[in-house]
């Protein structure tokens, strides 16, 4: 599914945190919303996702207008760094949570949403922990579950917000791996915001670089690398973090 956005403004009281932003994403596109804190990267991601509501501009997936729909019926997944498993439910039941919670008429029965589940698990190569709970996980474990979780649903759409950011570099690596395969796979389109250069570069196949909510470029990674569109790209991509 393609996502377009289209001269997209949004204030908070009388602060301006998006200034017409337009955006096209291919359908199976892999993007990264990358820059400094307090850019707006969150904000239009939460736009995308239908968690808030933008003043002005068009939003659609697919040629369709969704400034309307509701979050639920976007058919998007989340992956956040603070939107943590249900610490009271097996891995296993995590993953299931959202199938289990479908509209009745577009619910699985209760055979293949353990038949999914169980592929998942296969997936991300923790079946052996099925039965365990998120305290008796390792963090990399934990956002392996939750990549699953927001995957059970079929997304046509997944959205990332700093999904790595509470975990040290080794991990992040690792599960940097685990989404792009799981991206070969599954060919969801993907929205991925991080302050965090190197991850956006060799997560992403397009990089947005945005500061005080404008886009300061959009391109390949290699674009933005080797030709900086302004001096704060150029700064930015110099700045270790
Ligand atoms: P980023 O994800 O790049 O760190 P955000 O989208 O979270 O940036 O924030 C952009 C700006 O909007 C910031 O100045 C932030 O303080 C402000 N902001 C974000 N959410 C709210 C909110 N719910 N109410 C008021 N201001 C907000």
């Amino acid at each position: 599914m393609s996502i377009t956005i289209e001269n997209v403004s949004k204030f908070f009281d009388n602060t301006q945190v998006l200034n017409n932003i337009s955006l096209d994403i291919n359908s199976g596109q892999m993007v990264a919303l990358l820059g400094p804190s307090g850019s707006g990267k969150t904000t239009l991601l939460r736009i995308i996702a239908g968690l808030e509501q933008h003043n002005s501009g068009y939003l659609r997936f697919s040629g369709k207008d969704v400034s309307r729909m509701h979050a639920r019926d976007r058919n998007v997944g989340f992956v956040f760094q603070h939107y943590a498993l249900f610490r009271h439910m097996t891995v296993a039941n995590n993953i299931a949570f959202g199938l289990k919670v479908l509209p009745r008429r577009s619910r699985p029965n209760i055979k293949i949403i353990n038949y999914k589940v169980t592929c998942l698990l296969e997936m991300i190569q923790l079946e052996h922990l099925a039965n365990r709970y998120p305290s008796q996980l390792s963090g990399g474990q934990k956002q392996r579950v939750a990549l699953a979780r927001a995957l059970a649903i079929e997304p046509e759409i997944l959205l990332l917000d700093e999904p790595f950011g509470a975990l040290d570099a080794q991990v992040r690596k690792e599960l940097r791996r685990w989404l792009r395969k799981l991206h070969e796979e599954l060919k969801f389109t993907s929205v991925f915001v991080t302050h965090d250069q190197e991850e956006a570069m060799e997560v992403a196949d397009k990089v947005v670089v945005m500061s005080n909510g404008n886009i300061e470029q959009i391109g390949t990674p290699q674009d933005v690398w080797y030709e900086p569109a302004s001096r704060f790209v150029l700064e930015f991509m110099g700045e270790v973090n």
